[in-house]
């Protein structure tokens, strides 16, 4: 099953609505296999027919997030990303810092669980989460 479908019918089996904002809405996050911000979204939105206000998309992607559908993405320049959520877990990403392009790495959050115990136990802190990017330049800007 498509990841937005698997997405849509766990929706409707938490009783929440189909709306079409909100099925657009993930359905572009689909498409764009990288971090998109909620003004691109909503851009993005009115290209393709749906009639969908700011407010509507950010109350939308906020909805989408607080259910865990859609995970905010924060890179260095303070614009809100928001990303689909995988199965499980959440990415890593590689950010160049030329074309601004972000690709997902291949790296499984368990590979961080012994760093993430060591730091905890240096710094006296109980580590519960960790989010990751990369920054530098992609095969095309180096
Ligand atoms: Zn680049
Ligand atoms: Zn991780």
């Amino acid at each position: 099953m498509k990841r937005t479908d698997s997405i849509l019918q766990s929706l409707r089996q938490d009783g929440h609505r189909i709306t079409k904002a909100r099925k657009a809405l993930i359905e572009a996050l689909q498409r764009t296999h990288q971090p998109v911000a909620a003004l691109e979204l909503h851009a993005r939105l009115s290209k393709s027919k749906v009639t969908a206000d700011k407010v509507t998309v950010y109350r939308e992607l906020k909805f989408l997030a607080d259910i865990g559908v859609v995970h905010p993405v924060h890179l260095k320049d303070n614009i809100q990303r928001y990303e689909l959520a995988p199965e499980s877990g959440h990415k890593h990403h590689l950010v160049c810092t030329e074309c601004k392009t972000v690709k997902d790495v291949e790296m499984a959050c368990a590979d961080l669980h012994n760093l993430e115990r060591n730091i905890g136990k240096k710094s006296n802190f109980t580590v519960r989460g960790h989010s990751l990017e990369f920054y530098g330049l992609c095969s095309r800007c180096a």
